[in-house]
């Protein structure tokens, strides 16, 4: 069954020369984990922001499960778990209140919702914070908190706008791998925007990856990967005052000040390695493609 179905979406803001987002059409099936891939400024907040009607759309349409969103914008309230990037909105409320009225008010009866709020807390390692106002959480207990918020009261589609950043590895584990639960044990259909892309990998089955606007690459990581499959990722460390020099056909994409990355087909890998000064390089490895790599090739090409 079609989540989603996205035709010819564009959205300009007022200003603008360029459209934030341009002509995107898209399905989301149920029962899926999808990763919205893109550099910032991409326009993935926008497309996110569209589908829970918290943004006009220009042109084109979204239907939410068959009905058009803007018809039936109590469709996506109810059943779209939507966690922003930033939100003040629970400033005044403790985090076991925050979950128990979201819960509350998305249909659970006062009992079953006071039995979420506990499942949720427990579920985010977060007991401790019950009592606690969210605005006195730091930075990375507000992001589980909002993930908490979002799925309070079971929706059966999750919108997460960066659900991993400013979490230290250990909550960036939780966080993937209760997202792998609920999508297996609930069927909960989720969709994210996320920068974490290796991690992201070991949950994402489908990948849309934005570029200026467009949706340029769409598909199974495993699909898309045999596009740049061929592709090996040569990682070369050096002092940054005394860079390596490339075969010239090669470009590089500079990661930090003396680290390097270099996309190069099998046939080249010889070739490059005997071209390099290895004296010049403190380390190099050899990688092949991962979702990063897909990442890399789509959104940055020129
Ligand atoms: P991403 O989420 O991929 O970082 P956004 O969707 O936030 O990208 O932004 C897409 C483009 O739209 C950017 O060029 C951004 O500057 C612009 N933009 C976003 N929000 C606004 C706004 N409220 N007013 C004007 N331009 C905006």
């Amino acid at each position: 069954m079609i989540v989603y179905d996205i035709q010819n979406l564009v959205k300009f803001y007022p200003g603008q020369t360029q459209p934030a987002n341009k002509n995107i059409t898209l399905q989301i099936y149920e029962g899926e984990i999808f990763g919205i891939l893109g550099d910032n400024g991409a326009g993935k907040s926008t497309l996110i922001r569209q589908m829970v009607n918290l943004l006009s759309i220009d042109s084109g349409a979204i239907a939410f499960f068959g009905h058009n969103i803007i018809k039936a914008p109590h469709l996506v309230q109810m059943n779209v778990g939507y966690m922003p990037q930033e939100s003040g909105a629970l400033n005044n409320l403790t985090v076991g209140e925050a979950l128990f009225f979201t819960a509350h008010l998305r249909g659970m009866s006062r009992n079953d919702a006071r039995k979420e709020c506990d499942a949720l807390l427990d579920l985010w390692q977060i007991q401790e914070l019950r009592h606690k106002p969210s605005s006195r959480l730091s930075g990375g207990q507000r992001r589980l908190l909002r993930l908490a918020v979002a799925m309070a009261g079971s929706p059966p589609v999750l919108m997460l706008d960066e659900p991993t950043n400013d979490l230290d590895p250990q909550r960036r584990k939780l966080v993937w791998d209760n997202l792998r639960c609920i999508n297996q044990e609930q069927g909960t259909t989720i969709i994210l925007i996320t920068h974490d892309a290796i991690e992201a990998e070991k949950a994402i089955q489908r990948v849309g990856i934005l570029r200026s606007g467009e949706l340029v690459a769409v598909g199974r990581p495993s699909e898309l990967k045999q596009q740049v499959d061929r592709m090996l990722r040569l990682e070369l460390f050096f002092s940054p005052e005394n860079p390596p020099t490339l075969p010239p056909d090669l470009t590089f994409i500079p990661l930090q000040p003396g680290h390097w990355r270099v996309l190069l087909e099998w046939n080249q890998v010889t070739l490059t390695l005997n071209f390099l000064n290895l004296d010049m390089v403190d380390d190099f490895r050899l990688y092949s493609a991962t979702l990063e790599d897909l990442y890399l090739h789509y959104a940055q090409q020129a």
